[in-house]
């Protein structure tokens, strides 16, 4: 397994110069630190050939052949992610977490809150985020190991308007615990549209590296898989003690539950 990981920057920076020497040649790199162009990930006028980012893509692919990710949650048992994986996401799932957790209120107000989200229901079925820095779960999307999914967190905002009485959202603090999964997810699990993105990133800031000329590449990226993480692919999970909360103006959330029965 040859890993890619986008928080060893220094080391897949020094990597590019090595499984893509026969397209970034030092003729290149040479008029590039001259020339100094702006090394955007979305217009590779800076590069040549025209088709220089498919070239790299290719070459990235033969390199590598897993891409390290981490998957933020809320688990209700962390055990059944060590058994089952990571899911897609599930509208079934999410929903009967949903009844469960509001059991108390009147089903009609559960029911329209649900109705609402229709659409989201279908369009996100299956689906599965990841990130390529585990820090970037703890500092800026912090909701998900905070709150769980997006789509329970939309369903329990909806509740706060169709029922007012309480911000249900805090209600999901009570359960489950703050959870960073990480995979090794092998390179074709991934759709092509996910990768090219992914490779264009890195040959934009492999040039900017090389220019010195920095146009604020940093973030990571988001990744889509439209498809279930095995077991075998998980890594290792950690309960992160500090997140910052996106809800309240990114003060410091101070998780209380820092060990489960599957911690290592
Ligand atoms: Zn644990």
């Amino acid at each position: 397994m040859v890993l890619f990981d986008w928080a060893s920057r220094t080391q897949w920076l020094a990597d590019v110069q090595n499984y893509a020497s026969s397209l970034l040649t030092s003729k290149t790199v040479r008029r590039l630190q001259k020339q100094r162009p702006d090394c955007w990930s979305d217009n590779f006028d800076w590069l040549q050939p025209q088709d220089a980012d498919s070239l790299f893509a290719e070459l990235f692919y033969d390199h590598y052949s897993h891409i390290r990710c981490f998957h933020g949650a809320r688990p209700l048992d962390v055990g059944s992610y060590l058994t089952d994986g990571i899911l897609g996401q599930s509208s079934n799932t999410i929903e009967a977490t949903f009844r469960k957790v509001f059991a108390d209120l009147p089903k009609e107000s559960l029911d329209r809150a649900l109705d609402e989200f229709s659409d989201r229901k279908s369009s996100e079925q299956g689906k599965l985020w990841v990130l390529l820095e585990e820090k970037e779960l703890v500092q800026h999307c912090g909701h998900y190991l905070i709150q769980g999914s997006e789509y329970v967190m939309a369903l329990a905002a909806s509740l706060c308007r169709i029922h007012r009485g309480e911000d249900y959202r805090l209600r999901l603090r009570d359960i489950g615990i703050p959870t960073i999964f990480e995979a090794h997810v092998p390179i074709d699990c991934f759709p092509d549209s996910q990768m090219i993105s992914l490779t264009r990133s890195v040959l934009s800031g492999w040039g900017q590296f090389v220019t010195g000329n920095d146009l604020g590449f940093n973030s990571s990226p988001c990744l889509v898989l439209y498809r279930d993480i095995e077991p075998a692919l998980i890594a290792g999970h950690t309960h992160p003690a500090r997140i910052r909360d996106p809800h309240f103006g990114f003060s410091q959330y101070s998780n209380p539950k820092v060990k489960c029965d599957h911690c290592v």
